[in-house]
């Protein structure tokens, strides 16, 4: 339920809500509005006395949240989450269509080093990089591990830009969490729950991926994971679902970026990369995502697509990147973005 405070509520008549409100065995949510603070109580209700939390001093009305998920929906909290990477970035959620670029995967210092001054003189805000890599295969590259994390970060420094890697095991938060600005969770542990606390329970940003075959509910469940956990900034990547089309590696879903802005308050970003699988398809893609209103991009550009150690058919190289970078000022500015 949402605990409405009225305008003029004191502080400490919040606090005493908040107190309250666990008092009860709820989880307490405050949400600072432009016009009024709210605290959404988050668990369960069954024996609470809504009654009582009425008549708290400062409360004008209490509100039944209706959808399965609280903290990231609408009803909760009516202004966009704007997510910041660094203290430069105009962050996703606001009128900036930020986009984080560089290569699946970390493969040395000189690749990663090229491509980072590649991605930032086209204009990506930030860089991305994996070090550990979720495989489908055991045999394949794994990743670098933490050599990667400190190449990525030798980047940061020569670029000025802020790093997003994926982490893949709660045992390998703390560590990831010490180099990136951003922590992606993968696909394949969208729904690794205790994964998702451990990123709940550490101070960055989580970029969170859409589940091969998770429903928005489900997306939008397993962030709330993160967020009750202690970390509001959840930024929604939609990187293609899989269906029985064969001509990508994944069906790329965008029509979902509307609709969690309809129901969320939290910043979509889509992945073209992964969404489609193939690099021909990644600059249409990434315009149409522009188009429907995304947060924000996250593209692979690796300086030599054909050698590369991971995912060689879908990256794009600086130039291709270069060129995606000029018409999606265009397709953003037509909706009323900056890049
Ligand atoms: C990645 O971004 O490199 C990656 C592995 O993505 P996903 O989890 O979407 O497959
Ligand atoms: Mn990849």
């Amino acid at each position: 339920m949402i605990v409405v405070l009225s305008k003029e509520a004191t502080k400490e008549q919040l606090a005493h809500v908040v107190e309250s409100v666990e008092a009860k065995g709820l989880k307490s949510h405050i949400i600072y509005g432009t016009d009024r603070t709210v605290v959404a109580a988050v668990g369960d209700k069954r024996d609470v006395d809504k009654g009582a939390l009425e008549n708290l001093p400062g409360v004008e009305k209490i509100v039944p949240i209706l959808s399965p998920y609280k903290v990231a929906s609408h009803e909760v909290k009516k202004e966009n989450t704007v997510i910041r990477m660094g203290k430069d970035d105009p962050g996703f959620g606001s009128d900036t269509l930020s986009v984080i670029a560089g290569p699946c995967s970390i493969e040395d210092r000189s690749q990663m080093l090229d491509v980072a001054h590649a991605c930032k003189e086209c204009g990506a805000r930030a860089l991305r990089g994996g070090a550990f890599k979720p495989r489908t295969s055991p045999y394949s590259f794994q990743g670098l591990g933490e050599k990667g994390l400190q190449i990525l970060a030798e980047a940061r420094e020569a670029t000025g830009l802020p790093i997003v890697t994926e982490v893949l095991t709660t045992a390998d938060v703390p560590l990831v969490s010490s180099y990136a600005d951003v922590l992606q969770i993968g696909a394949r542990n969208m729904q690794n729950y205790m994964l998702l606390e451990a990123a709940g329970r550490q101070p960055k940003p989580v970029l969170l991926k859409r589940g091969m075959s998770a429903t928005m509910e489900e997306f939008l469940l397993a962030a709330e994971y993160v967020i009750n956990a202690g970390n509001k900034n959840v930024i929604l990547c939609e990187r293609g679902i899989r269906t029985f089309e064969e001509y990508c590696r994944n069906t790329q879903a965008i029509s979902i970026v509307p609709a969690i802005h309809r129901v969320s308050h939290l910043p979509i970003i889509v992945d073209p990369t992964h969404g489609t699988g193939h690099a021909y398809m990644v600059e249409s893609m990434s315009l149409a995502a522009a188009a429907i209103g995304a947060d924000g991009l996250i593209i692979e550009v690796h300086p030599d697509p054909e050698h590369a150690l991971t995912d060689a058919a879908q990256q794009i190289n600086p130039e291709q990147f270069k060129k995606l970078m000029a018409r999606l000022s265009r397709v953003a500015q037509a909706v009323d973005k900056n890049l």
